[in-house]
């Protein structure tokens, strides 16, 4: 499947091949494509009013294993900028042009991808050796919005200033989203976090706390051998609450859950829209976590 995807998408990207200038919208503005939500509210955030920003992946949708139609892929030869991970969708992987996209992993450091003792390197879907889900640790976000801003001041610098602006204040934002985390997790009972699918590496590592994920893709099924390994994990650290999340069904953290005694709880991944935006579903995810790990300051 993926194979014919990206032939389809090598055949669309020689036939663009020569259509020439970064295009601008309707509206005049620079055309800015987020591949997916956390970045598209950052570009929101970053691009104000002098970008139009359009996502490739819809509210509700899974963005891992996106496929992208013709259309879109034209729309990415044709932007102004692509803000995009690498890791999280090969097909976007493949469509974006070097010089007019941005790939929000360069701009920080970067953590291991997880393994599993089972299945090796075919069975995850990430094809870069870090974690990609960078965005679900506020400081490294912060760090992505001033780069982002300097990248979009360098595409359209008749608006330089206003891009250093706003980056400067979604940075600020974040960091200080990050200092409430800091604060929030300072004090907990327990320092496990058993999640669905394994997508809060970089939230761990920044507040010390020790992820243990079922899978490393929400559309995989795991293996008994796995579920059992995190069920030991789970009982000899006295966890009391198995995270699942809203895209993924939650029946593989329920069964888990009811064998170790513990409850579920949703966590969000925010690889989709949430009901607020990304500074409101993440402070419910800090609410969440305080009360799952018995947090007392
Ligand atoms: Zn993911």
């Amino acid at each position: 499947m993926r194979v014919a995807t990206l032939l389809a998408g090598a055949a669309l990207l020689a036939s663009a091949c020569g259509s020439g200038q970064a295009e601008s919208s309707a509206s005049g503005k620079p055309a800015v494509i987020a591949a997916f939500y956390p970045l598209q509210w950052l570009t929101e955030q970053v691009g104000g009013q002098d970008v139009q920003v359009t996502t490739l992946t819809a509210p509700g949708v899974e963005p891992h294993d996106l496929e992208l139609g013709v259309k879109q892929v034209t729309e990415i030869q044709d932007a102004a900028l692509t803000v995009y991970i690498k890791g999280v969708q090969p097909a976007v992987d493949e469509a974006v042009a070097e010089d007019r996209s941005f790939d929000a992993a360069t701009a920080v450091k970067t953590i291991p991808a997880g393994h599993h003792e089972e299945g090796g390197e075919e069975a995850h879907d990430h094809e870069v050796s870090y974690d990609p889900h960078l965005w679900l640790d506020p400081s490294r976000l912060a760090a992505v919005a001033t780069r982002l801003g300097e990248r979009l001041a360098a595409a359209d610098p008749a608006h330089a200033q206003g891009y250093k602006d706003r980056a400067a204040r979604t940075a600020g934002a974040l960091g200080a989203l990050d200092q409430e985390f800091a604060k929030g997790l300072s004090t907990c009972t327990s320092k496990t976090l058993v999640t669905g699918h394994e997508a809060f590496g970089y939230l761990a590592d920044r507040y010390g706390l020790k992820q243990v994920g079922i899978t490393l893709d929400p559309e995989s099924e795991p293996s008994p051998a796995r579920i059992s390994e995190v069920a030991k994990v789970a009982r000899a650290e006295k966890v009391t609450t198995i995270f699942t999340e809203s895209l993924v069904s939650p029946k593989v953290a329920e069964v888990l859950a009811s064998q170790v005694g513990a409850k579920t709880a949703v966590l969000d991944p925010l690889e989709s829209k949430p009901s607020g935006d990304y500074l409101s579903a993440m402070r419910d995810n800090l609410t969440t976590l305080r009360s799952a790990l018995g947090c007392t300051t």
